[in-house]
């Protein structure tokens, strides 16, 4: 029975030795080996019964000095780990005493090869060591915590967001970092059951009580029962990013308000003319919801002989020429055509391509009509108006001719009856002379008036002051009687009609005289140089005029009341303003009764830079031989 014994475990003893992944040997206590595995033959390549353990494992003629044999043979059990530098791996050995029946001590030597489990346990340090610095730097909060809300561990973000210290966090628990509570047991039921759950949206609470938007992923980990062991959570704080959100939804509502609210036509829309945004004006205008309107093109609505134009409008815009305005006809649902105006705007993306168009638009139907018009009444009264300086012409011109009959049958009537009348019929031919003649006069005048319109534009360069001086010389004998002094600027030349400006001189002068106060008239003319043009005046010291004739001395006929006295027809200054706008210029009056008045006038100046500059060198060469 024992020997069955010893035979089973002598078997057994076999088998592990055959079985063990490394060397076992077994030596005296003069290091002789004794007994070693089959592995131990394979991997030294030697047998090594008799042999010394030195000699047999480490190829040495000497005790190794690492040797702890003394240890072993006193009855310890040594184990150590060594790096051998012959084949650079990891070696774990274990010497332990083995104690025979017949009381002699042997060493059993262990050596097992651990370098793959040396490397997967740094393999697994550098795991840990990746994670923690992951755990550590995170920007999100990572948490770690029990079923019944008691943190086991939490990173440095986790403090900062929450504002505890981490002893703090020890004695808090999870539920105090819920602004409600409740939420909590909704969302740990939830959890529980999926095992997992992604960016749940809540309201967390910090210390001071403040609350703060965040994101929480969680998931569970359980025990080897499956039992739930505790809670990972990691935490992102969204509040920043829900501001911005609210202030982007809030802008954009506010735009989309703008735009909405807006009487004025807003849309966008692609190359091809497709609509991807009409505004409530817009779809109001046409008539069309605006579903019906988004994804089809404005091109319909436009008449096809004018689509190529807006077409052409709309690719010419440009990254340097973004926005241009253009005027179109559509047609709207009732069939109606109607004028619009609109601002296109291209968008374009970071390389300069297009991406979209944004118009904004108005109908302009009334306002084009009302040019359209316009225009004609102007036209029609541009007619009327030739029609009536004509018929003024002709008019006066025909009724001329009977005039002069009558004042030469009165003169020959005159000549006949001279000596034979009563003084009474002669003072009455007299006063029918003297009608005739301010009827021939003021004939004349009129005549001169509508001729302005008539002859065609007859511009030379002439010297200005040339033609006032000739103006002076027609008006020589009433400057005699009334002891008038004229004096005057030198004056440019410019170019003008002669005949004209010399009537216009004449007429100004001729008033400075008529209107003249208790002194003799003092007359000065003189000129400014203003932009793009000579602008004279005429300044005298007569009776002046009372502001609110300013303007109505300058129609034709119109006097001022109370001056029947001063002979006259009111067509001097209306001829004045003829020729003064007949040249592109303005004519006005400043004065204030018992002071005198200034007649200005301006005469654009319609000569070449070159000839300006001739005209200044010509002046400043009289100058100096003044
Ligand atoms: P007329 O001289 O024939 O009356 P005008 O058209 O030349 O007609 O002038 C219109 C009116 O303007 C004159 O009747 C006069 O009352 C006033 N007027 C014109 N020039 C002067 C002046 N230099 N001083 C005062 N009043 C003037």
């Amino acid at each position: 029975m024992e020997i069955d014994g010893l035979v089973e475990a002598q078997a057994e003893l076999a088998a592990i030795l055959t079985a063990f992944d490394g060397l076992i040997y077994i030596c005296s206590r003069d290091y002789t080996i004794e007994r070693m595995n089959q592995k131990f033959i394979e991997r030294t390549g030697r047998y090594p019964i008799g042999e010394k353990c030195f000699k047999a494992l480490h190829d040495r003629d000497d005790i190794c000095p690492w040797c702890v044999n003394d240890r072993v043979f006193r009855g310890e059990k040594i184990q150590w780990e060594v790096l051998s530098p012959k084949d650079n791996r990891y070696y774990s050995i274990v010497n332990a005493p083995i104690y025979r029946p017949d009381g002699r001590i042997s060493k059993i030597g262990i050596i097992r090869d651990i370098t793959a489990l040396k490397q997967t346990d740094k393999i697994l340090e550098e795991q840990g060591e990746r994670y923690k610095t992951l755990f550590e730097h995170s920007r999100d909060a990572i948490a770690i915590a029990k079923t019944t809300g008691e943190f086991v561990e939490v990173n440095q973000a986790f403090l900062d967001m929450f504002g505890y210290s981490r002893s703090e966090l020890m004695c808090t628990n999870a539920s105090q970092i819920w602004a409600d509570p409740r939420d909590r047991i909704a969302f740990q039921e939830n959890l529980e059951k999926k095992g997992a759950v992604r960016d749940y949206e809540w309201k967390a609470k910090r210390k001071d009580g403040s609350e703060l938007d965040c994101l929480l992923t969680a998931s569970v980990r359980y025990d080897e029962n499956g039992n739930v062991l505790e809670y990972h959570g990691i935490i992102r704080d969204i509040t920043e990013m829900k501001n911005k959100e609210k202030a982007l939804r809030r802008s954009e509502e506010r735009y989309r308000a703008i735009v909405e609210d807006q009487i004025e036509l807003v849309c966008r829309f692609r190359r091809d003319g497709i609509l991807t945004f009409v505004n409530d004006a817009y779809s109001r205008y046409f008539s069309r919801e605006k579903t019906e309107l988004l994804g089809r093109s404005f091109f319909e609505f436009i008449p096809e002989s004018d689509r190529a134009a807006v077409a052409r409008h709309i690719e010419s815009l440009s990254p340097e020429q973004p926005v241009r305005s253009r005027t179109q006809r559509i047609v709207t649902a009732s069939g109606e055509t109607r004028w619009q105006q609109w601002t296109d705007r291209a968008l374009f993306d970071s390389k300069g391509q297009i991406i979209e168009f944004q118009s904004v638009g108005r109908d302009m139907t009334d306002l084009v009509k009302a040019q359209e018009a316009l225009q004609s009444r102007t036209q029609e009264l541009e007619r009327s108006n030739k029609d009536l300086e004509q018929f003024a012409y002709i008019a006066a011109h025909d009724l001329r001719e009977p005039l002069l009959a009558v004042a030469a049958y009165l003169k020959v009537l005159q000549r006949r009856l001279e000596g034979r009348l009563d003084p009474e019929t002669q003072k009455l031919i007299n006063g029918a002379m003297s009608s005739t003649f301010r009827m021939d006069s003021l004939i004349q005048n009129l005549l001169a008036y509508s001729r302005i319109g008539q002859e065609e534009p007859c511009f030379t360069e002439i010297n200005s002051q040339e033609i006032l001086c000739l103006a002076m010389a027609n008006l020589q004998s009433a400057i005699e009687e009334t002891k008038a002094t004229i004096t005057y600027d030198p004056l440019p030349a410019v170019v003008a009609n002669a005949s004209q400006l010399v009537q216009l001189f004449q007429n100004l002068l001729s008033n400075a005289i008529k209107f003249r106060g208790e002194h003799p008239p003092k007359i000065h003319v003189g000129v400014t140089r203003v932009e793009n043009a000579w602008q004279y005046f005429v300044r005298d010291n007569g009776i002046g005029i009372e502001p609110p004739y300013f303007d109505r001395i300058f129609l034709l006929f119109q006097r001022i009341k109370n001056r029947a006295h001063y002979p006259g027809a009111g067509i001097g200054l209306a001829n004045c303003r003829r020729i003064i706008e007949y040249h592109g210029g303005k004519i006005w009056v400043e004065s204030s009764p018992g002071s005198g008045s200034t007649f200005f006038f301006t005469i654009p100046d319609r000569r070449d830079a070159q000839s300006w500059k001739r005209a200044a060198e010509q002046e400043s060469d009289v100058e100096r031989n003044a």
